[in-house]
């Protein structure tokens, strides 16, 4: 089981390990009794160039739960700090997690590949570096579906049960997951040198994101700035995409942010059922500060403790970088609304219209709003609405009709719709239906779904259920008469008591 593995060639770079001395302790993971391969992505493989096609699963597990890694593989432990729920904690990084190293993919992207649930690190705290099997696979679940909708995400490659008790609550049993970043720098990374006055790291550090990310802003004296916009633009669109999809991802903490802009440490998410802006799922957010409306205002706040963090680096003078930072991060908002507003005349069927000017987003966005407001009002699911809308736009309000109580408020703001699409008429009706079955999908990771498939891999070792769900999650816009059972909300009862976990 733990032969090394020789024939399959696996070659990893570590830039990160190479220029950032200081940002990490080189460190292995822990031994584990029996791995076990539970799920593995051959397509993501080969996407990334592993040159795993030949690998069998028991070398495939001992390669994923870190057992036989290449000689050449040296993993570390990245530091970083953060602010949770709004405090700042100087010192968290890597207490479970391993970045393995860097693939080059097909499409020459650099990208991480880090185990998470591998065992102690000098950054554990009082954690015991592991991870449950339920937890790990819900990362396979929500991350294939955010990938799936077109969402900028981490993906995982490979789930390996360690054969090892874990201990929470009640005793679970372990696994480690593998999961692919674009890279692991969060804007906690930054705040941990910030929190040190140690200039150079961060320094360092940011130029070595630049070059990861943003190559095209080059080496000049305004690049810093510059590059603050673009991670921000990229906080603003992702946000607008988690928003459209009525995603809460439940620890928006700034260790949990990555600069990179995907969706990243999938603890408490879950994806909202009847609309509600107000919608918390995670059992320890008690006061509400991720719930789902204020998810963008909360993206801000972080981006404000990045701006802080990189402040040396905006200006010699402290005056002159508040200034240029405070410049840009007002424009998040509106960049915010922007992405928000063409994802939901997407929603809408309206993507249709070639410019709009000031008027036409008010306009658009008080009707985008004000369904909304009905949705909320009736207690109607987010992502069924959308869908059924798809079909009043074929002429077929039945069934949308059917998820309203207040029939005549539904009527009054169809209208309102209807004249507003006329106003697109290279928009035929048909292709209308087809453009919103294009965004609106009909299949979430809806929570009583997940918690079933887990449920029954974790508590009975039956993958079943998780490879049915997941097949589905692929396939979020289609409609497909066999996956209905995973199309349909859960009991309102269930949705009222539900609540997410950490998974730590
Ligand atoms: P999270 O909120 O899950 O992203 O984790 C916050 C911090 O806690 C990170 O530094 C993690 O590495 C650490 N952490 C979470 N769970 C564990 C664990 N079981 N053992 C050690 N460290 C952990
Ligand atoms: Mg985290």
């Amino acid at each position: 089981m733990t032969s090394p593995v020789s024939d399959v060639s696996f070659k990893l770079d570590n830039s990160f390990a190479r220029e950032l001395p200081g940002c990490y302790v080189a460190w292995s993971p822990a031994p584990v009794a029996a791995p076990r391969l539970l799920y593995f992505n051959r397509e993501l493989a080969g996407e990334l160039g592993l040159g795993l096609d030949a690998a069998g699963t028991d070398e495939l597990a001992a390669l994923f739960s870190g057992q036989a890694l290449p000689e050449h593989v040296a993993p570390i432990a990245q530091v970083y700090a953060g602010h949770q729920f709004g405090n700042f904690s100087p010192q968290l990084g890597d207490g479970r997690a391993l970045l393995i190293g860097e693939a080059i993919d097909r499409q020459g992207r650099r990208r991480d590949l880090a185990f998470k649930g591998s065992g102690r690190t000098p950054f554990s705290r009082n954690g015991d570096g592991k991870a449950a099997v339920g937890p790990m696979l819900r990362e396979v679940l929500i991350g294939e579906a955010m990938h799936a909708l077109g969402i900028p995400t981490t993906r995982a490659l490979a789930v390996v049960a360690t054969g090892e008790p874990v201990y929470r609550e009640q005793t679970l049993p372990g696994a480690i997951l593998t999961r692919v970043a674009a890279s692991h720098i969060r804007v906690g990374t930054f705040e941990y040198f910030a929190a040190r006055d140690d200039r150079e790291r961060l320094k360092q550090l940011a130029d070595y994101s630049i070059a990861r990310h943003d190559a095209e802003l080059g080496d000049g004296p305004q690049r810093h700035a510059q590059w603050l916009h673009a991670v921000a633009q990229r906080q603003s669109a992702l946000l607008a995409r988690w928003m459209n999809v009525g995603f809460i991802h439940g620890v928006m903490n700034t260790d949990n942010m990555s600069i990179a802009g995907e969706s990243i440490d999938f603890g408490p998410c879950a994806f909202m059922e009847a609309y509600h802006p107000g919608t918390v799922f995670s059992s320890i957010d008690q006061h509400g500060r991720y719930a789902y409306a204020n998810q963008p205002g909360i993206a801000q706040w972080n981006l404000a403790r990045f701006a802080e963090a990189i402040l040396p680096l905006l200006a010699d003078d402290e005056d002159s970088a508040v200034d240029i930072a405070t410049g840009i991060l007002a424009g998040f908002g509106a960049s915010y609304r922007h992405h928000w507003l063409q994802g939901l005349r997407a929603k809408l069927g309206l993507a249709g219209e070639p410019a709009q000017s000031g008027a036409d987003d008010q306009r658009d966005t008080a009707l985008a709003e004000d369904w909304l407001a009905l949705l909320q009002a009736g207690g109607v699911d987010y992502t069924l609405a959308w869908r059924r809308l798809a079909d009043a736009a074929e002429g077929r309000p039945q069934p949308l009709h059917a998820l309203f109580a207040d029939g005549p408020a539904l009527q009054a703001w169809l209208a309102r719709w209807q004249q507003r699409c006329a106003i697109e008429p290279s928009h035929a009706t048909a292709q209308r239906a087809q453009a919103m079955r294009a965004v609106n999908p009909l299949i979430i990771p809806r929570n009583h779904r997940v918690e079933e498939a887990l449920d029954a891999a974790s508590a009975r070792g039956e993958l079943g259920p998780f490879e049915a769900l997941l097949d589905a999650l692929r396939r979020p816009f289609d409609d497909d008469p066999q996956l209905a059972r995973y199309a349909e909300p859960a009991p309102t009862e269930y949705t009222a008591g539900y609540r997410s976990f950490c998974g730590t």
